[in-house]
C-alpha cells in the first residue's frame, strides 16, 4: 500500500524537531521543542509526544513510519545506540522504547547521516553521487555519500567526520579524544574560546552579547558579535574555518567528492567560516581534487527531519517489497 506521509524526528543537543512529511519532501506540519535535560526517558517522552502531535488528524494507515535522527553513534543493523557524547542516550534502546508506545515502525540513524540523506533527496546534493555533508551545531556531525549510497561502514557507524584528528594533542573533545574537529567547531568549543576572550580587553563585544555576564557567554554570543563585525570574535570562527579546511583536505584527497555541503546552525549562520574552509581546501588539496564545490545546505533546520522521513519511507517500501 502506498502511504502518503512519514514522520521525521531530529533529536539535537538543544532541541527536538519533528515533521510530518509527504513523499515528495513537502513538510506539511512541524514543531520544535527544547531537548529535555532530565535524562533519557524525558527525551523519549518528548519524541513520543512529537509523534502524537504529528499524527493528529492523519489516518494511521497513511503513515509509512517514523525515522529518528540521534546525535549518536548508531549500529544501524542492530538499531542500537552505541555511544552518545552530547546526550545521555548511550546504551538506551531508543527504538524499542518509542516502538512500544506508537502505532508505526521506527528506524533510528545518526543525525548527520540523515541530514545528508535529506540534502541528497530534496536539497543541495540532489543528484550528487559522491558528496560529504558536515553539520556544524552542538557537535560536528556528518555523512558520506559514496557512489549514490550513504556510506555506513562495517557496523553502520561510519561517517563521523567531526571526530577526525586535526591537531596532535589538541584540545579535549566531548567524545574523550583530543584535537578532533569538534574540539574546535562544536558549540561548547566555541563557547569556551568566547569565555576566554570575554575575560580580556578585546572581549567587550562578546561580553556585550551576553548582557555583560561572562557566565552567560555561549557560542551564539561569539557568532552574533562576529556577524556584527567584531574582529576578535570573527577570529575564533575563522580559526574554526581553517581547521575545517584542513580536515577537508584529508577527506577530499581520500574520497574525491564532487560536492561538500555545510549545514547545521553554525554552518548556515557563518558564511565567512565556510569560505575560509574552502580557501584552505582549495590551496592545499592534491591537484585535480580542488574542484570539489562548496555549498551551504538548502534545507536548513529541516534537513534532519526530511532525511529521517525519507528513511522511514524507504524502510516502509522495502518491507512492502518483501511481503509482495
Ligand atoms: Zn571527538
Amino acid at each position: 500500500m502506498r502511504t502518503s506521509f512519514a514522520i521525521g524526528i531530529d533529536v539535537g543537543g538543544t532541541r527536538i524537531a519533528a515533521g510530518l512529511v509527504e513523499r515528495k519532501g513537502r513538510v506539511v506540519k512541524d514543531a520544535r521543542t527544547p531537548t529535555p535535560t532530565n535524562g533519557p526517558f524525558g527525551i523519549v517522552d518528548t519524541i513520543i509526544e512529537a509523534v502524537e502531535h504529528m499524527s493528529e488528524g492523519v489516518h494511521p494507515s497513511d503513515i509509512a513510519g517514523i525515522g529518528i535522527g540521534l546525535p549518536a553513534q548508531i549500529d544501524f543493523l542492530k538499531q542500537s545506540v552505541e555511544f552518545c557524547t552530547n546526550l545521555p542516550l548511550a546504551g538506551v534502546d531508543v527504538r524499542s522504547l518509542v516502538l512500544s508506545r506508537v502505532r508505526h515502525e521506527v528506524t533510528i540513524d545518526n543525525d548527520g547521516n540523515l541530514a545528508a540523506n535529506g540534502e541528497y533527496r530534496f536539497g543541495a546534493a540532489k543528484g550528487a553521487r559522491d558528496f560529504i555533508m558536515l553539520t556544524l551545531g552542538t557537535g560536528v556531525g556528518g555523512g558520506l555519500f559514496l557512489d549514490g549510497e550513504p556510506y555506513r561502514g562495517s557496523r553502520g557507524m561510519g561517517g563521523e567526520v567531526g571526530h577526525m584528528v586535526v591537531q596532535m594533542d589538541g584540545p579535549p573533545c566531548p567524545c574523550g579524544g583530543k584535537g578532533h574537529l569538534e574540539s574546535y567547531l562544536g558549540r561548547p568549543a566555541i563557547a569556551a574560546r568566547g569565555v576566554k576572550l570575554a575575560g580580556t580587553a578585546k572581549g567587550r563585544a562578546v561580553l556585550d552579547e551576553a548582557a555583560g555576564d561572562i557566565s552567560q557567554v555561549n557560542a551564539e554570543a561569539v557568532i552574533k558579535a562576529a556577524l556584527k563585525g567584531d574582529e576578535a570574535a570573527r577570529e575564533i570562527l575563522l580559526e574554526g574555518g581553517e581547521v575545517l579546511g584542513r580536515a577537508l583536505v584529508g577527506l577530499v584527497n581520500l574520497l574525491n567528492p564532487r560536492l561538500i555541503v555545510i549545514g547545521g546552525g553554525i554552518g548556515e549562520a557563518c558564511g565567512f567560516l565556510v569560505e575560509r574552509a574552502a580557501e584552505v581546501m582549495q590551496a592545499e588539496a592534491l591537484a585535480g581534487r580542488r574542484d570539489a564545490t562548496f555549498t551551504q545546505g538548502e534545507l536548513g533546520n529541516d534537513a534532519g527531519i526530511l532525511g529521517a522521513a525519507a528513511l522511514a519511507f524507504d524502510e516502509h517500501d522495502s518491507r512492502e517489497a518483501i511481503h509482495r
